[in-house]
């Protein structure tokens, strides 16, 4: 099990967005928070009829961050395909291959039926026809699938070597390359404090772009062992630049409208969107139109639902991905 912290930003949003709500209930009517409802034998053909196809995050829904699946996940992804329904994914994890992982665990998943951010933003450079360098803070993977997409990607090397501890040798290794157009930050599991000099150096260009991956302030797993995530470097560059990265990741609609829309021609409405996180995953499916339906499987305790901003609610609940066979069997 582990957790996740947003960044700042979207904690005060969330923060105005309840205080709103608390200001409402006292100055007009006395309002109802919404309450999602809970997947049943009784109510599960009305929700099959709601929805064409199901987009699924995989960390916390289809296995845990570590080695093991969620119980009966695989076979009620079948179950909902027998049913005539679409099933797509889309996860923040640029880090793992996630369809490596897939074929670990026995799922029948094609090349096109998943998404993480550094596939769409790829697809998006090339789809723009992006001709500039790109400058990566993010680990290998991220960089060779874009390096695959035909993107200039730099740094070509590691750049975690030691340097000399003074100013001079800091200002000797920032050496802006004028060709490079973009920068990108999702998680860099070796991030240097050169490189991160580069980038906000190559961002004060008033025409080089920032994008975003994932933006997790940090994960917490069990045992209190926390990840710091790439959220507050992405912070520290917007902060630096004034520039506001575009986010390729959930809960930045990018990526989703990309895969589903564009490459799926899906409708959007009729689409349901399944995830273990409040911010992220009923935050894309809120902003996209998406049917939202919250697995407990992973960073969301049904507790958390009563401090949530409204917007985050999901319309559904199940325990688990995997009840879904029992659901769907015929009596
Ligand atoms: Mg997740």
């Amino acid at each position: 099990m582990l957790t996740s912290t947003t960044n700042t930003a979207v904690v005060a949003a969330a923060a105005v967005a309840v205080g709103m709500v608390a200001m409402v209930g006292v100055v007009g009517a006395k309002r109802r928070r919404k309450r999602p409802i809970k997947l049943t034998k009784d109510n599960i053909q009305s929700f099959m009829n709601q929805i064409d196809a199901v987009v699924s995050d995989c960390d916390g829904v289809i296995w845990s961050i570590g080695k093991t699946a969620v119980p009966n996940s695989r076979e009620a992804m079948d179950c909902l395909k027998a049913a005539g329904k679409k099933v797509l994914y889309a996860t923040n994890n640029s880090v793992l291959g996630p369809l490596e992982k897939f074929r670990r665990f026995g799922y029948d998943v094609k090349p096109n039926e998943v998404v993480h951010p550094s596939m769409a933003l790829t697809s998006y450079l090339k789809k723009i026809n992006f001709q500039k360098k790109v400058f990566v803070l993010a680990v290998e993977r991220f960089k060779d699938e874009m390096r695959r997409g035909g993107i200039r990607v730099l740094p070509d090397t590691k750049t975690g070597t030691l340097v000399e501890e003074t100013l001079e040798s800091i200002l000797e290794n920032i050496d802006p390359d004028p060709d490079v157009g973009a920068v990108v930050v999702d998680l860099d599991i070796n991030l240097s404090y050169t490189d991160l000099n580069k980038a906000a150096n190559y961002l004060l260009k008033p025409d080089c772009r920032l994008y975003a991956g994932a933006t997790d302030t940090a994960v917490t797993f069990d045992g209190g062992r926390v990840v710091v995530g790439p959220g507050p470097f992405l912070q520290i560059l917007e902060d630096i630049t004034g520039k506001k990265a575009e986010m390729f990741g959930k809960p930045g609609p990018l990526m989703v409208t990309h895969f589903l829309k564009d490459e799926h021609n899906l409708n959007l409405h009729r689409t349901v969107f399944v995830g273990d996180t409040l911010v992220q995953d009923m935050g894309v499916a809120n902003t996209c139109g998406m049917v939202k339906l919250l697995v407990l499987t992973g960073m969301t305790k049904l507790r958390d639902l009563n401090t949530c901003p409204p917007e985050l609610i999901p319309d559904y609940i199940i325990d688990s991905v995997g009840d879904f066979v029992e659901l769907l069997k015929k009596d």
